[in-house]
């Protein structure tokens, strides 16, 4: 067949060589996983581009198909073959990407690899056939002839789109109904053209079926492009699960559809996760998220959804009938990790809130918020692995802000005051101490601590009423030393969530030195639980205290699990033995409390006794050795006024004992 359709062939190849150019330019932009079939597509697709246009100019400058023109001629009609190719592999490649990104095919299917093979082969086929001219070449006087396998080159690429369409057909319910819709729309269309080619065997409608396929590459390429994109905003990288924006996005799709009040919502945290990565290391700590993620998202069923927020914090949306299989699971999971050579289990337990949806109004940002919460209030306040907010959860934390609210404006209304408890010496019958205990009176009444106390270690807003009143107590203590009273020592309570503060002894020290008093006449009281700050933390501020010459005392010893433990570690001053301990039933009780005694003894701590009420516990007190207490038997925690008394008065006479 003979080129003479001279006009049309030149503004097709103008228009090929455009999209040629302007599908290097995109490919520049895209992120490919391999760098350089990148690389070599933006290079084909930049040379073939120049090319046909370089080969419409001559046309038009030669005005003939002779001469320069001829040599442009047959590398344009190369190149044209090569790009029908190189059009189908690259569209495989975005066929692959939509089908792997459903999460179904692990391994490339078989028939999308042999279309990748044939292309491929196709390419090699035309770049070869430049000597043997079997698929198309030109005569002497430049005129374009098709060779024996012509049909042949045509029908593989037809083979290939035919392949790829059984597949997209077969498949069609894995695909998005946007993304089967475009990708049947871009193969019909050259497919039809190269049917079309072949009957009318004309030149043109080659160029014609590129062109086309070409457009819809590109319109594919820049859906597949942003929803790339979007995938990847809503994706944690470490999991691959959907992350908070992922999740919000996916609790709106299904609210929009209805389906939302099917399922409950959990917020979840791994627990001891800050152990494993002290035990175990950061990077193994890494895989324990890995592969409980995988674990869970294995287990639960395709349409509901596991998602990380990051950390060790994770969220779901699961079936309401699968209520109790999830539950088991956050109950613990079995974990794999490796440990140098051997491979360990571990069971990854979390703890969650939940909340059953019951209406398709809400919102991802409003369930996410009504999660956290229950999730808080499991961790800090129930102490439970699962709570689910209902009405009365509701009302007990809108209750609970209100309080926080008000401690916190009570606060800065300095609307809290010490009561001072005696601590007496029994050997002397002497006042040798007293605790400074907080009180608060609100609306007219007197609030007892342990209302509040708890609720401000929550937020930590206890380690301001610490220093308050530890400021509070130097005050009363400087006014009574230039009264000329001699006041013994006044320990303060420090809350164990101070031990964040990287310079609490310095700041403990600065506030006692603002009031110029001696830092001996203050004693630190700590608790023993240690669940949230490292054990070097305490050894540090004690360390830090003693230097600056204040002393510290253990508070309620024996009441929580590390006792002993602790002793070893930290080298208090004074060991106070909770009131559990006076309160003894039964001789094995006394014996520990003996012992304890002895042991502080042994190891050179003064021990102090709390909460002694009866005249007999302080005999058998006396009886075993501890010879200070602080208790009702001698004194209730004391206005100022009245403990001021008793600085005055500090002997307690034998009434005081009846
Ligand atoms: P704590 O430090 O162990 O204080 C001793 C508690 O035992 C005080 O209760 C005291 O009134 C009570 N108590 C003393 N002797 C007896 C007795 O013979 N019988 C009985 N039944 N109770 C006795 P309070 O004042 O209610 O304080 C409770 C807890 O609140 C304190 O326990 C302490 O943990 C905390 N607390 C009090 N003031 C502060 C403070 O300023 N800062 C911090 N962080 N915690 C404080
Ligand atoms: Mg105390
Ligand atoms: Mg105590």
């Amino acid at each position: 067949m003979v080129v003479n359709a001279m006009s049309v062939h030149v503004y097709l190849l103008y228009c090929c060589g455009s999209i040629c150019l302007l599908l290097a330019a995109f490919v520049g932009l895209m992120d490919f996983q391999s760098v350089r079939q990148k690389k070599a597509l933006l290079r084909f697709e930049a040379v073939s581009g120049l090319a046909m246009i370089a080969d419409g100019m001559s046309y038009r400058f030669d005005g003939n198909t002779q001469g320069k023109g001829m040599v442009l001629l047959h590398i344009a009609t190369l190149l044209g073959f090569v790009f029908l190719y190189l059009a189908l592999y690259f569209f495989n490649s975005y066929l692959l990407e939509s089908f792997m990104s459903t999460g179904r095919f692990h391994r490339v299917p078989r028939r999308l690899l042999s279309v990748f093979v044939i292309s491929m082969v196709g390419m090699t086929m035309v770049v070869l056939d430049l000597i043997p001219k079997l698929i198309y070449y030109f005569d002497s006087e430049g005129h374009y002839h098709r060779g024996p396998v012509f049909t042949l080159a045509i029908l593989i690429p037809i083979i290939c789109i035919l392949t790829q369409l059984g597949f997209v057909l077969e498949y069609r319910e894995r695909l998005k109904k946007r993304v089967f819709t475009i990708i049947l729309t871009a193969m019909l269309l050259p497919l039809f053209a190269s049917i079309a080619m072949i009957a009318l065997e004309g030149f043109v409608y080659l160029d014609l079926s590129l062109g086309l396929s070409a457009v819809f590459l590109f319109a594919i390429t820049l859906s597949e492009q942003s929803r790339s994109l979007v995938k990847a905003a809503n994706t944690e990288t470490v999991t691959g699960l959907p992350n908070t924006y992922g999740f919000i996005h996916e609790v709106d799709r299904m609210a929009d559809s209805g389906e939302i009040t099917k399922y409950n919502a959990y917020y979840f945290d791994i627990v001891r996760m800050s152990r494993y990565n002290a035990k175990y290391g950061k990077d193994t700590g890494d895989t324990i998220i890995i592969n409980y993620a995988k674990y869970l998202r294995e287990h639960v069923q395709p349409d509901e959804i596991i998602g990380r927020l990051g950390g060790n914090y994770f969220v779901g949306l699961i079936k309401k009938e699968n209520t109790d299989s999830f539950l088991k699971m956050l109950a613990g999971v079995p974990v794999q990790v490796k440990v140098g050579n051997a491979i360990e289990t571990i069971f990854v337990a979390a703890v969650a809130g939940g909340y059953k949806i019951e209406t398709k109004s809400i919102s991802g940002g409003q369930l996410l918020g009504h999660i956290a919460t229950a999730v808080n209030y499991a961790k800090n306040v129930a102490k439970k692995p699962c709570v689910f907010m209902d009405q009365t959860l509701e009302d007990a934390i809108r209750e609970k802000r209100q309080l926080e609210q008000t401690l916190c404006v009570a606060l800065e209304q300095k609307e809290f005051f010490p009561y001072y408890q005696p601590k007496v010496d029994m050997k002397t019958n002497r006042l040798c101490g007293a605790e400074a205990l907080v009180r608060w009176v609100h609306d007219g009444e007197m609030v007892a601590p342990m209302t509040y106390i708890p609720l401000m270690e929550q937020n930590a807003t206890v380690c301001q009423l610490d220093f308050y009143m530890l400021d509070c107590v130097c005050r009363d203590m400087k006014t009574w030393i230039e009264c000329g009273m001699n006041p013994p020592r006044v320990s303060v309570n420090f809350s164990r969530k101070n031990l964040g503060n990287p310079i609490l002894a310095e700041e403990i020290a600065r506030t006692i030195k603002k009031y110029d008093i001696p830092t001996n006449m203050i004693q630190i009281e700590v608790t023993e639980t240690l669940d949230e700050f490292p054990m070097d933390y305490l050894v540090g501020v004690v360390k830090a205290l003693q230097r600056y010459g204040c002393s510290v005392a253990i508070d309620d010893f024996g009441t929580g699990s590390s006792s002993i433990g602790l002793l070893k570690e930290v080298a208090f001053d004074v060991l106070k033995i909770d009131r559990a301990f006076i309160d003894y039933h039964g001789e094995k009780e006394k014996s520990l409390l003996s012992y304890i005694i002895q042991m502080a003894d042994a190891i050179g701590i003064s021990v102090i006794a709390e909460g002694v009420e009866r005249k007999e516990q302080m005999e058998v007190l006396r009886e075993m050795g501890c010879h200070e207490i602080q208790g009702f038997i001698f004194d209730r925690p004391l206005r100022k006024e009245d403990y001021e008394a008793r600085i005055l008065n500090p002997l307690y006479k034998e009434p005081d004992l009846e």
